[in-house]
């Protein structure tokens, strides 16, 4: 780092009224905020941030594939209506997102330089599609903002030793009177959150809920044939089935040559992961018209016999429709199967490859039927916790007041950004409460002095 305010790690034992561990979006967030918050109420309090890492944000460089979705358009409530599924992780995050919204993000990095597009689908990037900008920009808010920062400085432990927090790296031991844990989730553990943080959290009397996979790939027992590696469905419904229960997702199914991806897949992923905790094992179904009942597209495929007898079933299937918004093979608005999949809609519908509508039996029909509402995909094997773009679990949230982010467990302990038990949807929310929630941790921290 060549920054002035970046400090090596001597011996000795620096002292803060605030440390925050892990410099991420959440951390740098609530230092930034903490100094802020500090200046303007006209106290002195000085704010230290120790990271693992060579140089802070290594998430955010690497994120939305180097191009960084920072964010969601919409106001805080539709943010909390489509980002955060479960109702519990909503509610906790309001405040947050409330306190520090999507507008107030994108005017801090505004203001340092980052302008910002809206895609049409809501997610917000930087305008200069390069996801350094961002880190860059909060790496300049801490310079100025006057924050001490470590780098290359992993904590080991830390320790609740009267008022004061002990906190010990390899070479230093720091002392705090409060204390910012943002030590991240636990997927992608090569960059740094490898799990630090929950061992701490619970070492000082927290909860944990038990990490798992969150916006991660399905890996498949049988990996999707070859032909079909990279295929894309567009707009289907992913079903996952185990023990009698259901989920399933709306979205863009990616074939791949583990299993599968792309957003039905992973925003899946967590329940899928939790059905496979409990049952062992989970089976994967493409409904391809989920527009439609079974009904209303078994009256079109009747109309479609009626009206082109001599069709062939796989030429018609080749260019059909795939999800059409009303009961019509007129029109595809989301794109049409995929000629690779033809075969296999065959060989599963038990369709010999020249069968015509006219050929058809009823049997025939039927199961053609149900093989586009229910296509089989295969038995999940696994879902891999490290390659999630988050993990879910994390810190129990009702051990946190949600409005300040201060533990209820340990006084002047706050927390904030994944290592909370929270998990948001792909589409730039997790950064998003990353940052939100790192700011009220900051902002409240200081008002510990109050
Ligand atoms: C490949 C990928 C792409 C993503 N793309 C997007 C996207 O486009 N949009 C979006 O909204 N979200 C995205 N996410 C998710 C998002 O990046 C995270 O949810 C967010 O960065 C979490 O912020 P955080 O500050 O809580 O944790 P992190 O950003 O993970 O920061 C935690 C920091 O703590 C440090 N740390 C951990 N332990 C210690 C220790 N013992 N001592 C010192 N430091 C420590 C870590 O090194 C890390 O730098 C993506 C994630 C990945 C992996």
């Amino acid at each position: 780092m060549n920054n002035k305010e970046t400090t090596a790690v001597t011996a000795g034992q620096p002292h803060s009224r605030i440390l925050i561990i892990g410099a991420g979006a959440a951390g740098m967030s609530a230092a930034i905020a903490a100094r802020r918050s500090a200046k303007a109420s006209g106290k002195g309090c000085s704010v230290t941030i120790l990271e693992r890492n060579a140089r802070p944000g290594t998430k955010i460089r690497i994120s939305g594939g180097g191009k960084c979705n920072v964010t969601h358009r919409g106001t805080p409530a539709e943010l909390l209506e489509q980002g955060f599924l479960r109702r519990n992780e909503a509610r906790f995050l309001r405040h947050a997102l409330y306190s520090f919204s999507n507008s107030d993000l994108l005017a801090l990095l505004s203001s340092h330089g980052v302008e910002t597009e809206e895609r049409p689908d809501g997610k917000v990037f930087p305008l200069s599609g390069d996801a350094v900008t961002v880190a860059r920009a909060f790496e300049e808010l801490l310079r100025e903002s006057r924050v001490e920062q470590y780098y290359s400085c992993r904590v080991r432990r830390v320790e609740r030793k009267g008022e004061l927090f002990v906190v010990t790296t390899a070479d230093t031991v720091f002392t705090a009177d409060c204390l910012i844990l943002a030590t991240g989730g636990v997927s992608w553990s090569r960059i740094g959150t490898s799990g630090d943080g929950l061992a701490i959290a619970r070492a000082l009397g927290h909860s944990i809920t038990k990490p798992s996979a969150a916006l991660a790939p399905l890996y498949t027992q049988k990996a999707p044939p070859a032909s079909l590696s990279g295929l894309a469905l567009r707009s289907i419904t992913l079903v996952a089935s185990a023990g009698g229960r259901c989920v399933e997702r709306r979205g863009d199914l990616l074939f791949t040559h583990r299993g599968f991806s792309g957003p039905a897949a992973l925003s899946l992923s967590r329940d899928v992961a939790e059905l496979m905790g409990v049952s062992g094992n989970c089976a994967l179904f493409a409904d391809l018209f989920a527009q439609q009942s079974s009904a209303e597209l078994e009256a079109e495929l009747l109309k479609q016999a009626r009206k082109s007898g001599t069709q062939m079933i796989r030429k018609f299937l080749q260019g059909c429709p795939i999800a059409p918004h009303s009961g019509s093979f007129g029109a595809a608005p989301y794109g049409t199967i995929p000629t690779a999949l033809v075969p296999f809609i065959m060989r599963h519908a038990g369709l010999e490859n020249d069968v015509t509508w006219s050929g058809l039996t009823k049997e025939n029909r039927q199961s053609l039927l149900s093989v586009l509402k229910r296509f089989p995909l295969g038995s999940v094997r696994d879902v891999p916790l490290d390659q999630g773009e988050i993990s879910a679990g994390g810190v129990s949230l009702g051990e946190v007041n949600a409005k300040t982010l201060c533990s209820r467990v340990v006084p002047n302990l706050f927390l904030c950004g994944e290592i909370l038990d929270y998990a948001g949807e792909i589409g730039g929310f997790n950064l998003q409460a990353a940052f939100s929630t790192g700011w009220v941790a900051g902002v409240n921290a200081v008002k510990v002095w109050e």
